[in-house]
């Protein structure tokens, strides 16, 4: 990809994209960081051309395999909670760990804004997609491992901030054992179609639990991973 693919023209340009941004702060995003990496993040390169002259409008959209690359205004507000959240070293949250990485937007907005992030998806031609796609944005402190999320990523625990993108019946119990202390969970969780958006913030052995928002995710599953 170019430079000027990159950058987008007509519905994909630095205007329509700027639009976007309005949106997020009339719906109460106030993180500039965030808005700041929105910005400059082609959304329209993480979709199919048919459908890249609508990646800056707020909604969720198919990137096959039944999934979808999350609302923009909900990966904006994830963000802006593990920024608010998570302990920091050197100035950024250190280690990070994503569950669901789809085609990598999300990836893509948390990886300036973090030491490292970790992510995981079940499904191989997606996280295929979303390594091409970080490549191409020359994002590097990013790790990507073709597993079963539920389990988390044990060998590279405690993380500072767990990021989970798909919606389990119930929080998983090997997530909250791999947060670090003061550390916090972003998640949404309950049945298909009603779900919260749950913060779990790690003191010691407790875990507090905040209910964010009413959202829609698409399920978390467990078990096989498709290769
Ligand atoms: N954050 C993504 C959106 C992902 S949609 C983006 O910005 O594009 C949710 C993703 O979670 C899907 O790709 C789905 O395959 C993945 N997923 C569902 N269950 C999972 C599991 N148990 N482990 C890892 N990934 C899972």
């Amino acid at each position: 990809m170019n430079d000027r693919e990159l950058a987008g023209i007509g519905m994909t340009s630095k205007r329509t994209r700027e639009r976007l941004i309005s949106r997020l702060l009339e719906h109460g995003i106030k993180d500039w960081t965030v808005l700041d990496v929105m910005r400059s993040t082609p959304r329209h390169i993480f979709l199919d051309e048919a459908l890249s002259h609508r990646a800056y409008e707020d909604v969720a959209l198919p990137i096959g395999y039944g999934q979808t690359i999350s609302q923009p205004f909900i990966v904006a507000r994830m963000t802006e909670t593990l920024l608010a959240h998570a302990p920091r070293r050197e100035g950024k949250p250190g280690r990070v760990l994503e569950i669901g990485t789809g085609c990598g937007y999300q990836s893509a907005i948390l990886s300036p804004l973090v030491g490292e992030l970790f992510t995981v998806e079940r499904i191989r031609p997606l996280l295929e997609k979303a390594r091409r796609n970080l490549s191409r944005l020359r994002l590097r402190n990013v790790r990507f491992r073709l597993d079963d999320g539920t389990m988390g990523w044990p060998e590279e625990a405690p993380f500072d901030a767990i990021l989970v993108a798909a919606a389990p019946a119930r929080v998983p119990e090997e997530l909250l054992q791999q947060l670090a202390d003061g550390g916090c969970l972003i998640i949404p969780v309950g049945a298909e179609l009603h779900q919260e958006l749950q913060l779990i913030r790690r003191d010691g052995d407790s875990f507090h639990t905040e209910v964010l928002a009413d959202v829609r995710f698409v399920p978390l599953q467990s078990g096989k991973v498709q290769h």
